[in-house]
């Protein structure tokens, strides 16, 4: 396939807006090729869209459909050509999230927190989304057997859990959720901060997170520790950010790569003590990431309208029901987890989601560096991620944002910076945010990019990027983002202007990092014992199976010890 002619914006190899041909074989980007030409000339050219932080399959995505029947009802599409039923708008079933994924022009996408009690169920889920590559990343910042090691200061043994719990879930990374707070709920508590005991254990979630961090690093994995802050969600809980994000300054990476990825920052970004005098502190946050170099993030913004909230921060979802006195269901996971799910709503003359909306924006629009910042919505906390486009246009559009602005809460505009920003964003900088930047956080080295040997992932919009100025023509752009022109997935166009044409498998990565025999033999023992104990299951059904991942990418990695002793060896 060769695509001819369009305006090219391949931020990891330094292309931006540059006139050129792309050509595929073999679901690869090669130099030459024969065949299929796709007339794109003028045309806005980019990788496909990669997501690192989205919520779309397992245990708490199907509780919120569960609980959600008018949700169901308003995504409802029939069978029609290849495409299977959807239902969904906030929490789509499985069909849908895999064909509006691509009908926007992405082609990965990664849950962001699965128990490994529960991965099997989301593998299942997983399984069943078609066209996209995924995985998803595993929770470890409440677990017993970490907090144990993180006591004893066994990092070896933390080591062997970790690489123990990603392949018994067919994870791809560290996730943290208000590590400690989650495990405290168990006992109905919290913990307030990071230096906060966690009742029971005897170990802070500064400990939990820097040693996670630390062994995140001895396993050399490719993508950092994924954080979800304590206190997220709260008045004021910017200072707890900062003080997290200094805990972490000194672990070196052993990777090219940030030693911290933080998930849906925008969550954790306020002042004020209460929500009566509630306002965005994001700018201060932005101005530490403009400083510091050891960290990344991703937005999640919301927009006015219908969301569900659904996170492993049970104690969060505990308040978030008792203010809104919502539908709500929490879930204990046996010695791993909690969560909880509530559906949502954001007003648009709200004053509390006003400033939220504008914090998000202020943390996109106020880091300087694209690379360190992410376009996500959370979904379906913020908003599901159909609305992309709408977040892309206001990045992109000054008179947009005050258009918005002038239909809010009429101090909305005094509680965050929004107004006082100039910044418009270019289509290099949106290419960065929504492809390459999230495949380098990821350390997905095929994705994000349009060079040789990466996997043929190409969107195509009905936009021309010389001649459209996203700043005033805010409405276009929006519409071009909502329904690609081509969406191609490994070198095969499954979507055609809303239409899905082809729905190939997509892979499931996972990593599996090795750790000393000797580690993995100590941990055993725990693990029995634990097993015995307390799981309602037993150990020899605990882990995925491969019948589960039937189309896996695994990433192997190995700790550097194991490393140096092979190059002794062969030397
Ligand atoms: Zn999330």
């Amino acid at each position: 396939m060769i695509i001819k002619g369009g305006i090219v914006y391949d931020p990891a190899n330094g292309i931006f807006g540059e006139e050129m041909d792309l050509c595929v074989d073999d679901g690869k980007i090669v130099e030459d090729a024969k065949g299929q030409e796709i007339d794109a000339r003028g045309l806005l050219v980019m990788p496909g869209g990669v997501d690192a932080h989205s919520h779309i399959a397992g245990k708490k995505v199907n509780t919120g459909r569960i609980m959600s029947p008018n949700d169901s009802r308003l995504g409802a599409e029939p069978r029609r050509g290849i495409c299977r039923p959807c239902s969904g708008y906030t929490v789509p079933n499985c069909f849908a999230m895999g064909y509006r994924y691509a009908r926007m022009g992405y082609t990965t996408a990664f849950e962001a927190a699965t128990p490994i009690l529960e991965a099997r169920h989301t593998h299942e889920e997983l399984e069943e989304i078609p066209i996209l590559d995924k995985g998803a990343l595993t929770l470890f910042g409440n677990n017993w057997e970490v907090m144990e090691c993180v006591k004893e200061k066994d990092l070896a043994k933390l080591a062997a859990y970790v690489a123990w719990g990603l392949r018994a879930a067919r994870g791809y990374g560290i996730k943290l959720v208000n590590p400690g707070g989650g495990e405290a709920w168990g006992f109905g508590a919290n913990v307030k901060g990071v230096h906060d005991p966690v009742p029971n254990f005897d170990v802070t979630p500064a400990q939990i997170i820097k040693s996670l961090a630390q062994v995140n690093e001895m396993l050399r994995l490719p993508h950092s520790i994924h954080l979800h802050f304590n206190n997220t969600g709260k008045p004021g809980n910017y200072t707890t950010a900062i003080e997290t994000l200094d805990i972490l300054k000194d672990i070196q990476p052993s990777r090219k790569r940030q030693v911290v990825h933080v998930a849906h920052m925008q969550f954790s970004s306020y002042g004020g003590t209460s929500w009566r005098d509630f306002e965005s502190k994001a700018a201060l946050i932005a101005d530490y990431f403009n400083k510091n170099n050891h960290a990344t993030m991703d937005v999640g913004q919301i927009l006015f309208g219908a969301a569900t909230t659904m996170t492993a921060d049970a104690p969060l979802e505990y308040g978030n029901a008792r203010l809104a006195h919502a539908k709500w269901s929490n879930h204990d996971i046996e010695l791993e987890e909690s969560s909880g799910v509530v559906p949502w709503v954001y007003f648009r003359k709200n004053l509390v989601n006003d400033v939220q909306w504008a914090a998000g924006l202020e943390l996109a629009l106020l880091t300087n560096d694209p690379w360190k910042v992410l376009m996500t919505t959370d979904h379906p906390n913020g908003s599901p991620f159909v609305n992309y486009p709408e977040v892309i246009s206001l990045l992109m559009s000054k008179s947009k944002r005050a258009e918005e602005l002038a239909t809010q809460h009429e101090i909305a505009a005094k509680k965050s910076t929004l107004t006082s920003i100039e910044r418009e964003l270019d289509w290099g900088e949106i290419a960065i945010m929504t492809r390459a930047a999230p495949a380098r956080i990821l350390g997905l080295e095929g994705k994000g990019h349009l060079g040789p040997g990466a996997d043929a992932d190409i969107s195509i919009y009905s936009l021309r990027p010389k001649e459209a100025d996203a700043s005033k023509d805010h409405q276009l752009v929006k519409k071009a983002l909502m329904k690609a022109l081509y969406t191609i997935k490994g070198g095969i166009v499954v979507a055609k202007d809303g239409e899905i044409l082809a729905a190939p498998k997509g892979r499931t990565f996972w990593v599996d990092a090795a750790v000393p025999q000797a580690d993995m033999d100590r941990l055993m023992v725990d693990l029995r014992e634990k097993f015995e104990k307390y799981y309602s299951i037993r150990l020899s059904n605990y882990a995925v199976q491969d019948a589960y991942v039937t189309n896996p990418a695994v990433t192997k990695t190995s700790p550097f010890e194991l490393e140096t002793k092979a190059i002794k060896e062969a030397a």
